[in-house]
C-alpha cells in the first residue's frame, strides 16, 4: 500500500503544485505508516520530486496524452492507484485537478473531500478540514470509503522539503476510446507569462484602470515582481482582458502569497475568489473602498501616480 499524489506537469516540466502535494503526501504517509508515489503524465525530468520526501514515481508517455483530458488523466491515475494498492490519493486544487478529482473518485468508489486545508485531523476515522462557503468557513469532513481522494486547497500547506532515494519506472496503463469521449478541439495557450495557478504573486486590476490602454500599469509592476496579472470581472467582461485573467467567485480562484488589487472596490464576489491569498495590499483612490476592510496594507490614492512609482522602486532594488 502507498500513498498516491498526481505530479501535474506542463510543457513537460512539474508545476509547483506538484511540489505541494508532495510535501503535503509526505506528512500524510508518515502518519498511516506508508510511503509516497507519485504519477505523472509525459514529464521530462521526474528528479525533482526526490526533494519533496516522494519515494517512487510511475512515468507515463503517451502522446494521446498531450493535450489534458479528464476522463483519460482520471483513468491513468485510477489504474495507478489500484496498481499500488493505494488507499490515499491526493490532488491539488488547479483548475485540472477539480475536473479531474470527480472522476477518479467515481472510478475507485472513493470518497472525495475536496478544498482540503491541513493534514488529516485524525485517520481513524479518516477526517479532515475543509474551506467552505468561499473560504469564510470552515468544516470537518468524514470519509469513510476504503479509498479517499483529497482535493489540497492551493498553497494552503507550502512546499517543504525533505530528500528521499526516489525510483522511478514506465507505467503503460491501458487506454481505450471510451477514455476519449472528451473531445478537446482547440487549446489556446497563454504564453509569456506566469500563469495565475503558478505565481507566487499576482497583480490584479479593476475598473478604476479606465481601460484597456492603461494596462501597462499593471503589466510593468508584474514584470518587476515575476507576477501574474489579473483582473475583475467586469474588465474582462468589457473585453478589456482575456477572461482567463477573471478571478473572484464566478472566476479563477486566487491562493497567492501576495495579491496586489489596482482601482477594485473589493465587492464580495471578487473576494470570496482571491481571501485564501496570505497578504492582500489595495491600492484605491476611495478610502472607503470595501477592499480595505480586508486588505493586509491598503494605499489610498490615485493609482496612476503611485503604481508608476512603485515599480520604479522596486526596480531599484
Ligand atoms: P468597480 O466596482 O467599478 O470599482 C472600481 C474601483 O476603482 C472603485 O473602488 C474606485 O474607487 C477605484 N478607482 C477609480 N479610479 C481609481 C484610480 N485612479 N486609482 C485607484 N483606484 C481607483 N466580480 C469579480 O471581480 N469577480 C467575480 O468572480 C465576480 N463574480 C460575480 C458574480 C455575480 C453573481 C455577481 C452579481 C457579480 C460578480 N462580480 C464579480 C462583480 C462584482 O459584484 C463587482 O461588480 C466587481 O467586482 C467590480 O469590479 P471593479 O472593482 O473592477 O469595478
Amino acid at each position: 500500500m502507498s500513498l498516491l499524489i498526481y505530479a501535474e506537469s506542463a510543457d513537460g516540466k512539474f508545476k509547483k503544485v506538484a511540489f505541494e502535494i508532495a510535501s503535503y503526501a509526505k506528512k500524510v504517509a508518515e502518519s498511516i505508516g506508508t510511503t509516497v508515489t507519485a504519477v505523472t503524465v509525459n514529464t521530462a525530468d521526474v528528479s525533482e520530486l526526490s526533494k519533496y520526501g516522494v519515494d517512487k514515481v510511475l512515468k507515463v508517455s503517451n502522446d494521446k496524452l498531450s493535450t489534458f483530458n479528464a476522463k483519460a488523466y482520471a483513468d491513468v491515475i485510477k489504474q495507478a492507484a489500484q496498481k499500488e494498492g493505494a488507499k490515499v490519493i491526493v490532488l491539488s486544487s488547479t483548475t485540472d485537478s477539480i475536473y479531474l478529482a470527480p472522476f477518479v473518485a467515481v472510478g475507485l468508489e472513493a470518497g472525495f473531500a475536496s478544498n482540503v486545508v491541513g493534514l488529516p485531523l485524525s485517520t481513524s476515522p479518516f477526517q479532515v478540514k475543509r474551506n467552505a462557503f468561499s473560504n469564510k468557513a470552515f468544516n470537518i469532513t468524514e470519509i469513510s470509503t476504503d479509498v479517499k481522494v483529497l482535493g489540497l486547497a492551493k498553497n494552503s500547506y507550502g512546499i517543504v522539503e525533505s530528500n528521499s532515494s526516489l525510483s522511478s519506472e514506465d507505467f503503460l496503463p491501458s487506454l481505450n476510446d471510451a477514455d476519449f469521449t472528451i473531445k478537446v478541439e482547440n487549446v489556446e495557450k497563454i504564453t509569456g507569462q506566469v500563469t495565475i495557478a503558478d505565481a507566487e504573486v499576482v497583480i490584479s486590476g479593476g475598473r478604476g484602470l479606465k481601460g484597456p490602454e492603461n494596462w501597462g500599469l499593471v503589466e510593468d509592476l508584474a514584470a518587476v515582481l515575476g507576477a501574474a496579472t489579473a483582473c475583475s470581472k467586469p474588465v474582462s467582461d468589457l473585453g478589456w482582458r482575456p477572461h482567463s485573467e477573471h478571478v473572484g467567485q464566478t472566476g479563477k480562484p486566487v491562493a497567492t502569497n501576495l495579491y496586489i488589487a489596482i482601482g477594485i472596490s473589493g465587492a464580495i464576489q471578487h473576494i470570496a475568489g482571491i481571501n485564501s491569498s496570505k497578504v492582500k495590499v489595495v491600492i484605491n483612490s476611495d478610502p472607503e473602498a470595501p477592499f480595505f476592510k480586508v486588505a493586509d496594507y491598503g494605499v489610498v490614492g490615485d493609482a496612476f501616480e503611485i503604481v508608476p512609482k512603485l515599480t520604479q522602486k522596486l526596480k531599484e532594488f
